[in-house]
C-alpha cells in the first residue's frame, strides 16, 4: 500500500487527539478557519476562552459548538474525533453498531454521531461539479450511469423495492478517477436529470452516459453529452477503458454499503451516499481525513431533532 493511502494510525490517534485539550484547540482551529460571525449582529470577531466563543462588539456568547451539527452536545470532544477517525480511516464505511462497540458508546448515541457525521459531509459536497477545466491541468471528462441499489433479496433482480440512483465520476486523461457525485432520485426523468445536472455537472462539461434517454439532458446548457449504447456487455474491466470508472465506483458502493448496513433504509440512503462520495473524494489525503472531516464538521448547519425524525 502507497503511503498515501494510509491513514493516521491509532497510535498517532492517540498522540495527536488523546485529550480533551487536544481536540478542543483542534475544534476551535477548524471552527475559527470555517468563519465564527455572532449569531447576534454579525460581527465577524470573536474570541474564544475554554468552550465559549464571545463576540467582540456585542458580547454575546455562544458554545464553540452552536450552530454545527455538533451542537447541544454532551460527548466530549475526544468521542467525536474518535468517531471521526474510525469513521475516514478505512476504506469501508463503519456501521453505527461497530462504531459504538469501538467508541464504548450506546447503539442511540453511535447512531447520532454516525447520522450528525453523515450530514456533515453529505452538506459540504451537495455543491461538488464534476468535468469543470482546470487551470494548466487537463480537463476530466465524466461518465454517469443510472444505477438501483438494495431492495429485498427475494425482489428477485427486477428493480421493485429498489432505490434509483444517479451516479457520476470525473476521468481524467490519464484514466485517474477523480471526484464522484451521487444523487437518489424518484425515476430516471427529465426534471431528475436536469437537477442533477445543475447541482453536479460544471457548466462546459463533456459527460459520457450508456444512452438512458433522460441522460441527454446532460448535454444542456454548454455541455457535450455523448451516448454509448453498451447493450447491457459486461463493464469494461480495462482501466482507462470509458465507463471504466463508474463501473468500478458502483462495485466499490455497493461493496460498501454490504459490508456497513444489512439493510439500509432509503429515507438515510441520501446521506449514506453524501458520505461515501466525500469519503471517496478525499480519498487521495487519508492522513488529512479527520482534519478535512472536522473541518466538515465546523462548516456544517445544525441538525434538529425534527429534520433527523421527520
Ligand atoms: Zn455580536
Amino acid at each position: 500500500m502507497r503511503a498515501i493511502m494510509r491513514g493516521v494510525t491509532d497510535t498517532e490517534f492517540e498522540r495527536l487527539y488523546g485529550t480533551e485539550e487536544q481536540c478542543l484547540a483542534a475544534w476551535v482551529k477548524v471552527r475559527q478557519d470555517a468563519g465564527m460571525s455572532c449569531p447576534r449582529c454579525g460581527n465577524p470577531k470573536s474570541y474564544v476562552y475554554d468552550r465559549r466563543v464571545g463576540c467582540t462588539r456585542c458580547h454575546t456568547r455562544w458554545s464553540i459548538t452552536s450552530g454545527t451539527v455538533m451542537a447541544d452536545t454532551k460527548l466530549p470532544l475526544t468521542t467525536w474525533f474518535r468517531a471521526m477517525h474510525l469513521m475516514s480511516s478505512t476504506k469501508q464505511c463503519i456501521s453505527a453498531v461497530e462504531l459504538g462497540r469501538r467508541l464504548g458508546v450506546s447503539y442511540p448515541t453511535a447512531w447520532y454521531l454516525h447520522m450528525r457525521l453523515r450530514h456533515a459531509r453529505t452538506e459540504e459536497i451537495s455543491g461538488c461539479q464534476l468535468g469543470a477545466s482546470s487551470e494548466g491541468g487537463a480537463t476530466p471528462i465524466v461518465e454517469a450511469d443510472d444505477v438501483y441499489l438494495g431492495g429485498e433479496r427475494n425482489e428477485g433482480s427486477g428493480t421493485a423495492g429498489k432505490a434509483r440512483v444517479i451516479v457520476a465520476v470525473e476521468r481524467h486523461p490519464s484514466g485517474r478517477m477523480g471526484a464522484v457525485a451521487m444523487a437518489v432520485v424518484s425515476g430516471f426523468s427529465n426534471a431528475e436529470a436536469a437537477a442533477f445536472r445543475d447541482a453536479h455537472i460544471a457548466p462546459g462539461a463533456l459527460v459520457h452516459t450508456d444512452g438512458t434517454p433522460a441522460f441527454h439532458i446532460f448535454g444542456e446548457g454548454g455541455r457535450t453529452h455523448v451516448a454509448t449504447v453498451t447493450g447491457g456487455k459486461r463493464p469494461e474491466r480495462e482501466r482507462g477503458a470509458l465507463f471504466f470508472n463508474v463501473n468500478t465506483l458502483i462495485a466499490n458502493l455497493s461493496t460498501a454499503l454490504k459490508a456497513t448496513f444489512k439493510v439500509f433504509s432509503p429515507k438515510h440512503l441520501p446521506d449514506y451516499l453524501g458520505a461515501f462520495c466525500w469519503t471517496t473524494n478525499h480519498r487521495r489525503n487519508m492522513r488529512g481525513m479527520i482534519g478535512a472531516l472536522s473541518g466538515a464538521a465546523a462548516k456544517s448547519s445544525r441538525l434538529t431533532r425534527r429534520t433527523v425524525y421527520a
